[in-house]
């Protein structure tokens, strides 16, 4: 079999990796509160088992988070819908940048939802890894990057949305200056017990409210 049918039948998939699979995962995500219907065809759209170990492959359309090595973990799907929603608040986006790419999951359903996606990773293979997995899905408004995001990307900057995918012990100012006037940030804040907080910015100024609680992998500094 030659590599193109190889990779077009494992995106297909079969079984509990099926389309119709992942349409339950849809319903799930509906009953447990996600409203937003681009956000939900996204996700119905986006292969998930494509990104995870094929040893997993079965598990990839149950509502967990599951190890992409590394240490690290792809998100649980509703906390990647949730996200999304929150970052979308109903409106087509333009530019939006994610911190920790880890296997390209969110960022894929955000190329979905958004014109132009940034991404960075500080993990070189889970960079990488990405990179080839959204080629394979032939996603291209996706840019990734392999850097330290804490900091944010300011020559891309400003963003009309930021999502942290992994949780910073306090609140960090330089990244809020990033976004546009009317954009959103979403991210985990917190050490033992984290929240998912939201940062609204207008003409006068930035607004927090604190979402519901999470559980997600540290930022960390520097490349590894
Ligand atoms: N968005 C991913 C979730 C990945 S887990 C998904 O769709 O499943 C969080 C990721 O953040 C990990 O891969 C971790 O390496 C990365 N990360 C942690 N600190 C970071 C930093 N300072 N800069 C960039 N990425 C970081």
């Amino acid at each position: 079999m030659d590599r193109e049918k190889a990779v077009n039948l494992r995106l297909a998939g079969i079984g509990m990796t099926s389309a119709r699979t992942r349409g339950r995962l849809i319903e799930r995500l509906r009953s447990e509160g996600i409203k937003d219907e681009v956000v939900l065809a996204a996700m119905n759209e986006i292969p998930r088992h494509i990104f995870i170990d094929e040893a997993l492959a079965t598990r990839a359309y149950d509502d967990v988070s599951l190890p992409i090595g590394h240490g690290q973990t792809i998100s649980q799907p509703y906390i990647v819908a949730r996200m999304t929603e929150v970052l979308r608040n109903g409106k087509q986006l333009g530019r939006v940048l994610e911190i920790g790419t880890g296997c390209g999951y969110q960022a894929a359903v955000l190329a979905k939802v958004a014109k132009e996606v940034y991404s960075i990773e500080r993990i070189q293979p889970l960079h990488e890894r990405a990179r080839k997995t959204l080629r394979e899905l032939k996603i291209f408004n996706v840019n990734l990057r392999y850097a330290d995001g804490s900091a944010g990307l300011p020559d891309a900057a400003p963003f009309d949305g930021i999502i942290m995918t992994c949780a910073a012990p306090a609140l960090v100012a330089t990244l809020r200056e990033q976004l546009t006037v009317g954009g959103r940030m979403v991210l985990p804040v917190g050490t033992q017990e984290q929240h998912l907080y939201l940062i609204e910015r207008d003409e006068s100024g930035y607004h927090e409210s604190r979402l519901e609680e999470v559980r997600f992998v540290p930022l960390m500094m520097g490349k590894a």
